[in-house]
């Protein structure tokens, strides 16, 4: 038996991309899956299939922006299944952009998902992760959280706070709070549709022809999950190998 059957894990962003494809991962390996976004009808189908498979989830219609929503699905995975093993912080944006155009209003959405968000979904988890004596709290980073390209300052600037705090879960967490910050490059997802500037669009669809499969960060996932409690993976880069 794998050290994922049976573990409850909630994924936020999970109607679509890399939160999906870990679903879909976890779910073969026996996890119990809490799953939140926003999107309900995409979050009904993917627990449809999941439950049709053999598998078990749930799910519950999720902003990551608002601590209340963020605190129920916490709730949610209690009250189904008594525990809540891991907390995969993935929902984020990427709507990139040079800072001249000061798209403020998309710097304040980066802020509030990718940064807030993933504050929320500590403070959800953290208490009952110290009850339990155990917990893993797994955020997704980037390779633009470790340097910064055209357009991507503000991003970056998300990118690069999600990976300290990760930094941050490994020091404070101690022997109970497991904490891995993976961070990948490009992988072919809906991420690259919320970018509104079109020249920076056509730059990142550019690069984005050498994409990945979201599988690939899936079984990334899945592998700092499945190590033995005393093994803790910190950081992952995942790259497609043509990425410069
Ligand atoms: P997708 O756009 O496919 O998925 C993003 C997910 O985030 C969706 O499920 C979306 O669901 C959810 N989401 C967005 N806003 C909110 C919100 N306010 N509340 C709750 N959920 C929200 O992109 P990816 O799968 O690629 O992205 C997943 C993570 O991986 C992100 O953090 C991204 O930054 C990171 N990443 C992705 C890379 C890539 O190349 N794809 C590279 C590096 C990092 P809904 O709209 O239903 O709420």
């Amino acid at each position: 038996m794998s050290e994922i059957h049976g573990k409850v894990v909630i994924i936020t962003g999970a109607s679509s991309g890399l939160g999906e494809a870990t679903a879909h991962r976890l779910a073969k390996g026996g996890a119990k899956l809490v799953l939140g976004a926003r999107r309900e009808e995409r979050l009904q189908s993917l627990r449809d299939a999941i439950v049709e498979q053999g598998g078990e989830a749930i799910y519950q219609v999720t902003d990551v922006t608002d601590r209340d929503q963020v605190e129920a699905l916490a709730s949610a995975a209690k009250q189904a299944y008594g525990r809540i093993d891991v907390l995969v912080n993935n929902a984020g944006l990427m709507p990139l952009s040079p800072l001249d155009q000061l798209k403020v209003d998309e710097w304040e959405q980066m802020v509030d998902v990718n940064i807030k968000g993933v504050l929320y979904g500590l403070a959800a988890v953290l208490p009952t992760m110290r009850e339990q004596h155990a917990g893993h709290i797994i955020n997704l980073s980037s390779v633009a959280g470790h340097v910064v390209f055209p357009a991507s300052a503000v991003y970056s600037a998300t990118k690069y706070a999600v990976k300290a705090l990760s930094e941050g879960i490994r020091q404070e967490g101690g022997e109970e709070i497991r904490s891995t910050n993976i961070s990948p490059g490009a992988v072919a997802t809906e991420l690259t549709t919320t970018i509104s500037d079109p020249d920076t669009a056509q730059n990142v669809n550019e690069l984005y022809e050498m994409a990945i499969d979201a599988d690939a960060i899936a079984r990334a996932i899945v592998y700092a999950i499945e190590q033995p409690a005393d093994v803790d993976v910190n950081e992952l880069i995942i790259r497609p190998t043509k990425q410069p």
